[in-house]
């Protein structure tokens, strides 16, 4: 194995300290690091797209998984740390400067590829959705393994009944499996964040044939936008769901909390056929 520098030398020989506006927030234990490259599977020659790498703890795991990664980071201060990686693991990381949300991923990768990355929230709930949105299903990426606050973890992995199940479960679940795959300690983290943290690993499956996405989005979106009240209700701007509701055999005076992932789904396609 490529012997490395600890972290938190490189991160002091680099002057990188955590930037509150960047959202940065280290790991620096090397074990836990291994263990959240390791979620996805065998990475060996995998092609992997890292978002905010940093001063590239969760690189280095990666790399040392055996992965091809490629990197993508908008603070310019990590890029010598970044470049000292590519030198320790010849061919094996690209990096690339710049705001990941304004790229074109699949573009930059040109081949199927595992998501795998520790971002700033609501840069990870961005993206998140915008990856489980793509037109094309299945999608350009195998898997993502991403970290996000416990809370948001549960409300994308939440089951219908359960009062964190809503828009972001559907979305996560309709055509794709989401999984809790481990809870991390906010110290963990240099410096540690408010809330507790958690990685969601999510693989794309089947997408149900009839089915438009942007109209199951609408669904949930009325459907939620009132999730105290009954469906008759909170469906009832939308042009034909009531109709629809009676077709499917969905009780109107059910509330949007206790339909499940497929009953949704059933919802939308008959609302569009
Ligand atoms: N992956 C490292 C780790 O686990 O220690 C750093 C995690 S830190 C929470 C998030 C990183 O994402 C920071 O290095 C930050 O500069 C970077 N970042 C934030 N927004 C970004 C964006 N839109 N595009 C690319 N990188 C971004």
């Amino acid at each position: 194995m490529t012997d490395l520098p600890p972290l938190r030398e490189v991160i002091a020989r680099h002057g990188l300290s955590a930037s509150k506006a960047l959202g940065q927030n280290f790991l620096f234990d090397e074990q836990l690091l291994d263990r959240i490259a390791a979620i996805p599977g065998d990475l060996t020659d995998k092609a992997v797209l890292e978002i905010g790498p940093g001063p590239g703890g969760l690189t280095r795991a990666l790399l040392r998984a055996g992965a091809r990664v490629t990197a993508i980071e908008m603070d310019t201060r990590c890029l010598p740390a970044l470049a000292e990686l590519s030198e320790a693991f010849p061919g094996q990381l690209r990096v690339i400067e710049g705001d990941a949300l304004k790229m074109d991923h699949a573009e930059l990768m040109g081949e199927p590829f595992a998501v795998v990355a520790n971002l700033p929230y609501n840069v990870g709930t961005a993206l998140f959705t915008d990856w489980l949105s793509a037109e094309h299903w299945p999608p350009h990426w195998t898997s993502l393994t991403l970290m996000f606050q416990q809370e948001v973890a549960q409300r994308i992995v939440a089951k219908h009944g359960s009062g964190t199940y809503g828009r972001l479960a559907v979305l996560a679940q309709w055509r794709s499996s989401a999984k809790l795959a481990m809870k991390v300690h906010r110290s963990a983290f240099t410096p540690p964040p408010k809330v507790m943290s958690a990685i969601v690993h999510v693989e794309p499956g089947t997408m149900p044939t009839g089915v438009d996405p942007k109209l199951l989005s609408r669904v949930t979106e009325a459907a939620f936008g009132q999730r105290r009240k009954m469906l008759r209700q909170s469906l009832k701007g939308l042009p034909g769901a009531l109709d629809a509701l009676d077709k499917v055999g969905i009780e109107p005076t059910r509330r949007a909390e206790t339909l499940s992932v497929d009953e949704f789904v059933t919802l939308a396609k008959t609302l569009g056929g």
